[in-house]
């Protein structure tokens, strides 16, 4: 302790100083000012640091987010948009199309006899070609708008806001051609030597008494008669499908003029 730590400046002591000691008390107490001023520049720094480390952790702490968002829409296997992501974005293409009053369309998409395929070719390289068809399949998307995951399994779901009926058979025709280019073998199928989709098409201007699910229903409706007709083929919906059991792609049988080849 210093002493004049120990002055009162209402005691009589302290008035009783000599010049000497108050040049010495006023130096005493500029120097302890000045290491006051020092101190709080100090303390502002730290803080200012603090603060700055702060944001850099929130920073990371918002792209580790990101990440994690990303990584819970992506499909684990093929990296395109996963079932969950579809269901966030039928949801919100159904409300805008819906204030728009414009058409939403769907496509089915189901490899046939994939089976097959991972029976004689084994699982790793069903993987494979399951990758490369969901690559062909998000390069064929056309606008920003239209999104593409894989709904499941070996069956993927493209969805394209303000697209008529017409404009989205086209996209999955071209869909086909796509994936036959790709000329992947497929040894065992009973369509052809390559690999092969069918896809089912529908279309509808999203109103008050209808739900996101039925557009769905309506295109794997339609995928169902493509399988039914003999596969590698796109069909679209029509309302005679509309008691037809979906997905069960499985028996075999005749052409019909909503199918194309
Ligand atoms: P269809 O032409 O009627 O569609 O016949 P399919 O054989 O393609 O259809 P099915 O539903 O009978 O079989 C689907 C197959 O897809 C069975 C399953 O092993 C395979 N599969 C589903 N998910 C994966 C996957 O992640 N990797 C691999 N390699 N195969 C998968
Ligand atoms: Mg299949
Ligand atoms: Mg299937």
């Amino acid at each position: 302790m210093h002493k004049y730590d120990q002055y009162d400046p209402n005691s009589r002591p302290f008035l009783r100083l000599t010049r000497e000691e108050l040049r010495e008390a006023y130096r005493f107490l500029y120097q302890e000012v000045l290491v006051s001023r020092e101190a709080a520049t100090i303390t502002a720094q730290l803080v200012v640091e603090q603060i700055a480390k702060v944001e850099e952790v929130n920073k990371s702490l918002e792209r580790a987010n990101e990440e994690l968002k990303k990584l819970t829409n992506l499909d684990g296997l093929t990296g395109i948009a996963n079932r969950r992501y579809h269901e966030d974005t039928i949801n919100r293409e159904w409300r805008r199309c819906q204030r728009t009053n414009s058409s939403l369309a769907a496509i089915m998409i189901d490899i046939d006899h994939f089976k097959l395929y991972n029976d004689h070719y084994g699982h790793l390289a069903g993987d494979q070609c399951l990758q490369q068809v969901a690559r062909e399949l998000r390069r064929g998307a056309r606008r920003v708008s239209d999104s593409v995951a894989r709904y499941g399994g070996e069956e993927f779901v493209c969805l394209m806001p303000d697209c008529s009926i017409e404009a989205a058979i086209n996209v999955a025709k071209l869909i086909r051609q796509r994936i036959r280019k790709l000329r992947i073998p497929h040894a065992t199928s009973k369509i052809d030597t390559i690999l092969t989709v069918s896809q089912g098409v529908a279309a509808m201007v999203p109103s008050r008494d209808t739900v996101p699910s039925e557009l769905i229903q309506r295109a794997d409706q339609a995928l169902y008669q493509a399988k039914l007709q003999g596969r590698d083929r796109v069909v679209v919906y029509d309302e005679s499908m509309a008691d037809s059991a979906p997905k069960v792609h499985h028996a075999a049988g005749t052409d019909s003029n909503n199918a194309w080849e």
